[in-house]
């Protein structure tokens, strides 16, 4: 078995390959959007520093339990 390939029938797949590759990098349908930015989970737990404090004495958090030590 020593079947050439015909010279010029490889040339047409290469070039459907380098067409399939420079597809392969444009920015399609076929590409997914990027993921919107998410917020920390941590920022949830933390309180506004000037809301009233959750512990319930009244004052703002940041001068409660949420005063730098
Ligand atoms: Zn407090």
């Amino acid at each position: 078995m020593s079947k050439r390939p015909d010279p010029g029938e490889q040339k047409f797949y290469r070039k459907a390959d380098k067409e399939k590759d420079y597809k392969k990098q444009l920015p399609g349908e076929d590409e997914e959007p990027l993921p919107a930015p998410t917020e920390p989970i941590h920022s949830d737990q933390k309180p506004n520093r000037n809301d009233p404090c959750s512990c319930g004495s009244g004052k703002k958090y940041k001068q409660c339990c949420g005063k730098p030590k």
